[in-house]
This record gives C-alpha cells, structure tokens and sequence, in this order.
C-alpha cells in the first residue's frame, strides 16, 4: 500500500512549523510498513489532484493569503471535487480560512474557495495561546496554538471540537475547527499531528479506506511519549477530579485565558 500526501503552497503557507504535519503523517504510514509519498506544490504549480490521497495546507499570514488567490482560483474546481469525492484534507488556520467562502482582512476581501459554507472577518486583537478541546471524534483531548486574528462563522458545519481551554472559531471559547466529509479544517498549530497522534491517524485511515476499500484497519503504534506529552497540555490547561473526569476552563470557574 502507498499513500500521496500533497504539501499545499509551502512557500507562502509555513508558519508555526505546519510541514512537521508532513512528517507525521508520512512517518506514521512507514512505522506500520506502508509506503509515503511527499510532493510539494509550490505557488504556480500544478495540481493534480487525482493523484492525491492526503493534501495538507498550513497557516500563513494575511499577505501569504492575498498572495495565493490567483492560484487558487486555478485549481477552485478540482480542489472541491477532490473533497466531494471524500479526499482527506488537512487545513491550519489561513488554509481553513480560505476553504471558506471569504476572509474580510481590515477592508480587504479575500475570496476563498467556498468548499466549506463558513467565512472569516478580521478583528483586533489576536486570539492566541494554547487551546485544549473536547472532539467527539477523538478520544483523547486535541491540544495545539492557536494565533488568528480572524473570527470565523461556520453556520451549520459541524465543528471539530469543543473547547475547553483557549479562543477557538469566534473567540468566545466555545467550538473549534470544521470536519467536513474528510476534511479537518481547523486553527490549531503545534504542529497539530505529532501532538495528536490520534488525529493523525484518523486522516491515514480515511485515506486508505478511500483508495483500497473499507476493510483497512492501521496497526496500533504504542505511542507512549505522545500520550504522555499530550496529557500533560491537558493536565496544565484543565483541570481533572479524582475519577479524571474532564472539568472544562469554563466549568472550574477561569474564563479560558492563557495561564
Ligand atoms: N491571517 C490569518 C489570521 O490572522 C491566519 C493566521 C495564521 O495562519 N496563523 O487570522
């Protein structure tokens, strides 16, 4: 088995160290025997997204955006059949923004791709910090940093998770992220997958189901210091009682402000 995951603009989209997604997602397939395949499309290069079995998109600034609107308007098209037909997408922040249908960045419209019925308005006052969030797609709790300025609106998309400690979508500390058919668009850097192994492999298993069927299960990875790592964000941002029952920022009584 072989998967091919696409590194969506890395010269305009490489903030918080996002290609390190790249690396666990490809390192997670080789662990278990399975081949990777890495390809970078850089801005002007042609996308074939047939060829694609995973496609990650990472954070970039406010100009790195402006800067990928004609590109994108290129490949508008195939990137939306390549998500209809269920191809796995990651998106980080600026990359989730522009699955939306705008970003409005202090006057100026950016038109996104609109696979995802969300839009983004710019307001003052960056949302940054760590950010802890409840999944229900996810057993483990999904940790990362988040760093935005823009506030999105996801209208009746479902969201990736709840949060418990941090800013997420809006900045009033309630949902985070869309998942949308196999598509995880969210504002969470960490590098994201290292960070949630369990994420990571969520996005593998789509992939493989998708290209060699639905009987395709991935081999548990003992993953010891990731679950450790992880519990200790989780640890540091919420609180647990004695039966480690998850008791949310909001719920022991601070207001999700970074400690
Ligand atoms: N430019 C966007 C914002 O500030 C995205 C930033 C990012 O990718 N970290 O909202």
């Amino acid at each position: 088995m072989k998967l091919t995951i696409g590194c969506l603009y890395p010269d305009l989209f490489n903030l918080y160290g996002d290609r390190g997604n790249v690396q666990c997602l490809k390192k997670r397939l080789q662990w278990r025997g399975i081949e990777a395949e890495v390809v970078s499309f850089l801005a002007g290069d042609r996308v074939d997204f047939g060829k694609l079995d995973i496609l990650a998109w990472g954070g970039g600034s406010d100009r790195g955006q402006a800067l990928s609107l004609g590109h994108l308007g290129k490949v508008r098209q195939d990137f939306r059949g390549y998500v209809e037909d269920g191809g796995v997408v990651l998106a980080v922040c600026a990359a989730y923004q522009l699955l939306g249908r705008y970003y409005r960045a202090e006057g100026k419209m950016l038109k996104g791709l609109g696979i995802l019925d969300i839009h983004t308005e710019w307001a003052p006052g960056r949302l940054v910090g760590n950010i802890v969030l409840e999944s229900p797609f996810f057993r483990t709790p999904v940790v990362g940093f988040e760093n935005h300025a823009g506030r999105t609106c996801i209208g009746s998309h479902t969201p990736l998770g709840k949060v418990l400690f941090g800013k997420g979508n809006t900045g009033n500390g309630d949902y985070e992220g869309v998942v949308y058919r196999n598509v995880i668009a969210t504002y969470l850097h960490g590098p994201l997958l290292p960070k949630n192994p369990e994420v990571c492999d969520w996005l593998l298993e789509r992939a493989l189901k998708r290209k060699y069927g639905v009987d395709v299960a991935l081999a548990a990875l003992p993953d010891t210091q990731e679950i450790q790592a992880n519990r200790n964000i989780v640890e540091r941002y919420t609180s647990q009682d004695s039966e480690g029952i998850l008791k949310t920022g909001q719920e022991s009584g601070h207001s999700g402000r970074d400690k």
